[in-house]
């Protein structure tokens, strides 16, 4: 082969990493200044380069340019430095990469499903380069983040969670393979965009879409078998629970705004049980938000509660209680309510408001999952303090402006009593000459540990254990110090170890609900899953 290929193949390019037998073996001789330099100087040169920038939308086109480039050095600088390129690759710098796509537009990324390919999907899944794949996100960009209705521009969304699969849980990068799907956009600014690289037509729904997307599904399991973990990623939400409802007895798929987004809660739940007395079952939960988030925490608690108390998941819903934007979800309302809410329709008169829903239910553990900033009020944050020893409170609503207090109020309010987590990252506080560090419940710590154990296991159905078994393998990894500081989740800077113990628990429950297909099944499953994990390093061409 030619050096030149070579140096523009970015799965094989090193840069001046070349050495002085490489560079006379491959034809490289002329192709790259004399220099030669470690993998390390280059890390440290692009970290300097990436500091440079004051504007965090040209830290992600420079990751993404070095992803096009050179892909191991991708995946170093971002392992090497998880913490401060986290917000670059991924939210919340993501979300603004998806509002300018079209502008900003290079290099496809992944492959894009248009209405205009309908009946020929497989064929288009045959015109991607690699052909073993593992892990598929895909999304319709119809609920970007907290950011709405994006069309074809969502595929940021998709390219960002899976090099978090490769970065933090260890599927190899050839392996995975984002996925646009285009039936359209509501987004009228978007429509009218000369940039827009989408349709340009409203929405397809009903039966038009859900054919495209059962054509798709179809196409899948038949190009890359049975094996290939198919995770949706920022549907809206009605589509969302119906397709996981539809293809989870059929296909390995899995949603990460319904189940990542639980089993990260449960994790945080589980380990605020160390800090707080009681078991699961002895708190009482009380959700602002009944949407994906707030239904798929509840129904996971739920479940964990039944597992610990041997009794049936209808009993142990009731110690969970939501409101929505009508108010608390009663029995009187049950006729009117959206299916995924019947569950949580209880016995109770009707509550309009969430400080009087708090003053009603009394409960322990209050999550926010509406979106809506600011709604944990003094009111609301004091009441909790008034009977409660440690109030635990998540205000997990993203981006930062909406989250639903602050992690300054909660320990405030609550006179440092508060056990605070939240969606999106803040600084810690200090109150009363102690320092809190409030954790940061991202979905970031699961999902790429979750799919390598469901890659390594090759597991056929996601089953909702497997899920409980990746919380309790979180929850697992918090350490005395971590507590010490009030923190519910284990820093970020460990995540490979934490991938690994994670992917080694959901692959052992995998194996003992006999849905792993790899057998035997190996002795030691954190080894295993540590050996599977793709490493960054340079490579050496002889
Ligand atoms: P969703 O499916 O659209 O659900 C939103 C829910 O909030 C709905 O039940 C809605 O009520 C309710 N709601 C909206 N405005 C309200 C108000 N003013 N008062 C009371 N309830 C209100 O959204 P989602 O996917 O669940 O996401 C919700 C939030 O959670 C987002 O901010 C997201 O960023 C965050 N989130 C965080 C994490 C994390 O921390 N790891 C993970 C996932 C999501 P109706 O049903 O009555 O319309
Ligand atoms: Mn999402």
């Amino acid at each position: 082969a030619s050096g030149y290929t070579l140096l523009r193949d970015p799965h094989h390019n090193k840069g001046l990493a070349f050495t002085e037998k490489e560079r006379d073996a491959h034809y490289l001789r002329g192709l790259l200044p004399p220099a030669i330099v470690t993998q390390e100087l280059q890390e440290k040169k692009l970290m300097h380069n990436l500091r440079q920038y004051q504007v965090p939308l040209q830290r992600y086109m420079a990751m993404m340019d070095l992803q096009e480039r050179n892909e191991r050095l991708f995946y170093k600088l971002l392992i090497d430095n998880v913490e401060e390129l986290l917000p670059v690759v991924y939210t919340p710098t993501v979300g603004e990469a998806c509002q300018k796509y079209g502008c900003i537009f290079r290099h496809p990324q992944g492959l894009y499903i248009s209405l205009k390919e309908k009946g020929k999907i497989l064929e288009v899944l045959k015109n991607w380069p690699q052909k073993s794949i593992q892990v598929i996100v895909v999304t319709d960009g119809e609920r970007i983040l907290g950011l709405g209705d994006l069309g074809c521009q969502g595929m940021g969304i998709p390219v960002g969670k899976l090099a978090l699969y490769t970065a933090l849980g260890g599927v190899r990068p050839s392996a995975c393979l984002p996925i646009t799907i285009d039936v359209g956009t509501n987004n009228e600014a978007l429509l009218k965009d000369d940039f827009y690289i989408g349709l340009r037509q409203r929405r397809a729904t009903g039966q038009e879409y859900a054919d495209l997307l059962q054509e798709f599904m179809t196409a899948v399991k038949q190009n890359y078998g049975e094996k290939v973990l198919v995770q949706f990623e920022d549907f809206a939400n009605h589509n969302a629970f119906e397709l996981l409802a539809k293809y989870r007895k059929t296909h390995l798929v899995f949603n990460d705004d319904i189940q990542g987004t639980a089993s990260v809660v449960l994790a945080g739940v589980v380990a605020a049980l160390k800090l707080v007395s009681g078991t699961l079952a002895e708190h009482t939960f009380l959700f602002l938000g009944a949407g994906e988030a707030g239904t798929g925490i509840a129904e996971l608690i739920a479940l964990e509660m039944s597992k610990q108390t041997k009794s049936p998941i209808e009993e142990t819903r009731k110690k969970i209680w939501l409101v929505d934007s009508k108010g608390l979800i009663v029995s009187s309302r049950k006729e009117s309510l959206q299916h995924f809410k019947k569950p949580w329709a209880h016995e109770h008169e009707p509550v309009k408001t969430l400080l009087d829903a708090v003053k009603a239910i009394k409960p322990t553990v209050l999550i926010g999952s509406s979106g809506v900033g600011q709604t944990f009020t003094k009111d609301v944050v004091e009441a909790m303090a008034s009977f409660n020893e440690k109030p635990v409170i998540l205000a997990l609503s993203n981006p930062t402006s909406q989250s639903e207090c602050t992690a300054e109020q909660a320990y405030t309010w609550t006179k440092g009593r508060a056990i605070f987590a939240s969606g999106s990252p803040f600084d810690p506080v200090e109150y009363d000459g102690k320092i809190f560090v409030p954790g940061q419940a991202n979905n970031a710590y699961i999902f790429p540990g979750f799919g390598l154990g469901v890659v390594i296991s090759g597991a056929i159905h996601v089953h909702d254990d497997m899920l409980l078994a990746a919380s309790e393998a979180l929850a697992q990894q918090v350490t005395a110090e971590n507590y010490e500081k009030g923190l519910i989740y284990p820093p970020f800077s460990n995540i490979r170890k934490i991938s690994a113990h994670i992917a080694a628990n959901v692959a052992a429950k995998a194996y003992e609900l006999g849905l792993a297909s790899r057998l035997p099944r190996p002795e030691n499953l954190v080894k295993y899953a540590e050996s599977c994990m793709y490493t960054p390093i340079y490579r050496n061409y002889r």
